[in-house]
């Protein structure tokens, strides 16, 4: 690989597997509009670049899905015009911003509303919002019994248009989806209850990846997919998928030695190497979303080989036995996420070690980790 020598570590982001994957979203959907999930850095994979690329890509990518107001203004300021969404809502002092910016605010509460009424008409301008309710998750939204008086506000204020209404699954992932039907009864009950009383019923959505793989009829008017996006199944029995991973991630080889049988290896000792060793320094560490937990636990890739991570994980670096493993030389690569030949050691698995969630893993790559875009793919540009 031609990378400049001083790179310590990279994540790889394949822009065709994203590709692969909206295309398994499709297949799942159809034409159903695609509310696309990009908070939280695009679940660490660069939330500009995944975003343009989708943008540019993404036939039925309707609007993009962020968490915070701040996540969508530095999308508007690297030029991207598409609908955004902003999921958790938005604190008083930002509305006037989002109106400006056209970014488009769930809403769960009436002063809200009514401070989004106030900055409409002061800057003369029209606002879109979604309205949250809960069915169920016990986060965020007005619960069922509110939906009717919150829409009559909401049609009082002429300038702010109610476009969508929205709730969350809370476990669409389990093979047992009694309480997501009991969700999507809630939903259906009050759309119907709207119809009834000739209130405009706007887009209305609710499945998450989950709801998207496991649980047809909950599509409804739109779909909000955000890991499947990135290559992994969110559910407890994933079935046969054509999910691809887009990112891997790589940590270059620092130092190697050859160390006797008692050779403490790291912070506090707690790995002694039980034989004559080779030791690598790897330079990726918990400051990088490498887990501290992974400590003599992890297991990465040298060389197409599987190896043991030995002692406590650093902030900056990690250790591996490489004793069993082909020669390493310094500067070259091991795989941290990611697959050489027939061994992988995916996000999902990363995750299983760590005894955490694969969603925090793929959010954790830290900041200082490059990111760099590839496409393994030739030829049409159309998903
Ligand atoms: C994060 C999020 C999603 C996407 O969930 P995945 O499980 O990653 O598909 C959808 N909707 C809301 C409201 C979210 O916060």
């Amino acid at each position: 690989m031609s990378l400049p020598k001083q790179t310590p570590h990279f994540a790889e982001i394949n822009l065709s597997a994203l590709k692969t994957n909206l295309r398994q979203v499709r297949a799942q959907v159809g034409n159903c509009p695609i509310l696309a999930i990009v908070k939280a850095n695009a679940y660490g994979h660069g939330a500009i670049p995944i975003t343009r690329f989708l943008s540019r890509h993404g036939g039925n990518i309707k609007m993009f899905g962020v968490a915070f107001f701040e996540e969508g203004l530095a999308l508007r300021s690297a030029g991207i015009q598409d609908p955004i969404l902003i999921l958790t809502g938005c604190a008083p002092e930002q509305i006037p911003d989002i109106i400006a910016s056209e970014l488009t605010p769930v809403v769960f509460d009436v002063q809200t509303l009514k401070a989004i009424n106030q900055a409409a008409v002061k800057q003369g301008k029209s606002v879109r919002i979604h309205l949250k309710i809960d069915t169920g998750m016990g986060r965020l939204g007005i619960s069922p019994g509110e939906v009717r008086a919150f829409m009559l506000t909401v049609r009082s204020y002429p300038l702010v248009v109610l476009e969508g209404i929205l709730s969350h699954f809370a476990e669409a992932d389990l093979y047992d989806l009694s309480f997501a039907k009991k969700q999507l009864s809630i939903i259906k009950t009050i759309l119907a209850d709207c119809a009834r009383e000739g209130m405009d019923i706007p887009l209305c959505h609710l499945a998450n990846s989950a709801g998207i793989l496991h649980f047809k009829s909950a599509k409804l008017d739109c779909v909000r997919p955000g890991l499947m996006l990135y290559g992994y199944s969110p559910l407890e029995e994933p079935g046969p998928l054509e999910l691809k991973p887009i990112m891997q991630v790589k940590a270059r080889v620092i130092m190697l030695k050859t160390v006797p049988k008692g050779t403490p290896i790291s912070y506090g000792r707690t790995f002694i190497t039980q034989r004559k060793s080779r030791i690598a320094t790897v330079a990726i560490g918990y400051a990088d979303g490498y887990p501290f937990s992974l400590s003599n636990r992890g297991i990465m890739i040298a060389k197409g080989s599987l190896v043991p991570v030995v002692g406590r994980v650093c902030m900056d670096m990690t250790l591996l036995d490489v004793t069993d493993a082909p020669p390493l030389a310094i500067g070259d690569f091991v795989t941290v996420i990611g697959s050489e030949g027939s061994v992988s050691m995916w996000a999902d698995q990363v995750a299983t070690l760590a005894t955490t969630h694969l969603y925090e893993i793929l959010c954790g790559i830290g900041a200082r980790v490059e990111r760099r875009y590839i496409h393994t793919e030739e030829g049409s540009d159309s998903v």
